[in-house]
């Protein structure tokens, strides 16, 4: 079969079949066979792998991955791209479509039931779900190999850079305690129709065995990150003094950072991934 990844194939799908784009679905399908094989070669799929990618569209990449997968899972939300599939996938009878919302999807019970088989998620994501879903993956410890997005440009220098820079934050520190993030290329806005407003980038996240750090309680390192981003251009202190659901005050947090030789003025921004779980768990053990 023709590939989709050029703008005449993706265009005379569309007509076609009378689809009507829907931006609420963030829905921006690629028209770039490069960036396609550098998705793939990216991924490093192998025939014992089950990959699932949320939101095929047309079946662009799906296809691909179809023929480097042992299995395909594909959930779309779009109920009006779901006969463009079975025709374009038709041919291969290693793929599995699922008309859901991936926000609602049990993932875990997914990976589960593959066994030994490594579960890689493989997307162009539509980028108004692409914090939610990367926080679900990893905060719900599904086991995953690894994760190799389309992302906004900027969210993926977020989720790659280190302290100090205007873009570092939650997201970033989220990100570097699960996995390991590399930028595999920049794809202009050219390349997907309808053209977004915004660069993208392709960023591939392998999975830790065992966490960088170690977090005496998880969920609470996180709630201490996001207060402490909380009010980004007030100081780290302020943001988790007046944190309301933490149950620590200011006193407790000036003199945790005292203990850390850290200035009560630091700001978040400032803190590597070990002084956050360093903080926490000094806080974990004062909190009231
Ligand atoms: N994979 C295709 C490609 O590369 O051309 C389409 C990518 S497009 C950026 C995002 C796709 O995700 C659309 O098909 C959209 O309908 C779908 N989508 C949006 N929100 C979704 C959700 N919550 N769950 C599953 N699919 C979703």
């Amino acid at each position: 079969m023709a590939t989709l990844g050029n703008r005449k194939n993706t265009a005379d799908i569309i007509e076609r079949h009378r689809f009507d784009f829907r931006k609420k679905f963030g829905q921006n399908f690629l028209i770039d066979n490069n960036i396609l094989e550098k998705i793939i070669e990216a991924a490093q799929i192998t025939k014992d792998d089950c990959v699932l990618e949320i939101g095929p569209g047309i079946g662009t990449l799906t296809q691909r991955l179809a023929e480097e997968a042992g299995e395909v899972i594909a959930v779309e939300i779009d109920k009006n791209l779901i006969p463009i599939l079975n025709e374009t996938l038709a041919d291969y009878d290693n793929v599995t479509i699922i008309n859901d919302d991936i926000l609602k999807v049990d993932i875990n019970k997914i990976v589960e039931e593959r066994g030994e088989r490594p579960v890689k998620v493989v997307a162009n994501l539509p980028y108004y779900i692409t914090t939610p879903i990367i926080m679900t993956l990893f905060e719900k410890h599904v086991p995953l190999h690894s994760v190799t997005i389309m992302v906004q440009k900027e969210v993926a220098d977020r989720m790659k850079v280190g302290p100090g820079t205007k873009d570092y934050g939650a997201l970033s520190l989220a990100v570097q305690y699960y996995a390991k993030p590399e930028i595999v290329t920049k794809v202009p806005a050219a390349c997907f129709m309808p053209r977004p407003n915004v660069d993208s980038a392709v960023i591939r996240l392998t999975r830790y065995e065992d966490t960088p750090v170690k977090a005496d309680d998880e969920a609470w390192l996180f709630a201490v990150i996001r207060a402490s981003f909380n009010q980004r251009r007030k100081t780290l202190a302020n943001g988790l003094a007046n944190a309301g659901n933490l149950s620590i005050n200011r006193q407790q947090v000036e003199e945790t950072l005292a203990e850390m030789g850290l200035p009560t003025s630091v700001r978040g921004e400032t803190l590597t991934l070990e002084q956050f779980s360093e903080l926490a768990n000094r806080l974990l053990k004062k909190r009231t």
